[in-house]
């Protein structure tokens, strides 16, 4: 038996760690999606224009929970069956990109067909 020898870090581990953490994020988004309320079209005068910029930024910021709402539903669904492994090629992904986004289905070079491969 070689004692320098380490079994390397479970992939599995890290898996479950990860989902975790995704299903986490996921709930922060929902409740605070549940927490905006839609501002009325009811402001007269100068208020209109402010009303209106308000509601704009608002639905900016609901647009974009709901675009990363969408992208986690979908990690999880493939990480539960595949782990960190790319959608495309099924090579493990890296490190460095699970760090910039845990959301992550598919590896560096394979990232521009995130978003259109099947899964
Ligand atoms: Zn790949």
């Amino acid at each position: 038996m070689n004692s320098h020898q380490e079994m390397p870090p479970s992939h599995e581990t890290k898996n479950l760690r990860d989902l975790a953490d995704l299903r986490q994020e996921l709930a922060e988004i929902e409740s605070e999606l549940a927490k905006i309320v839609p501002i009325e079209a009811t402001a007269t005068g100068d208020d209109v224009a402010e009303a209106q910029e308000t509601r704009d930024q608002q639905q900016q910021i609901v647009a974009t929970r709901k675009e990363r709402q969408v992208e986690i539903e979908r990690a999880l669904i493939w990480k539960a069956s595949h782990g960190n492994r790319c959608a495309v090629c099924d090579q493990t992904i890296e490190n460095a990109r699970l760090e910039a986004d845990l959301a992550s289905i598919t590896c560096i070079e394979h990232r521009d067909q995130e978003d259109t491969v099947e899964i």
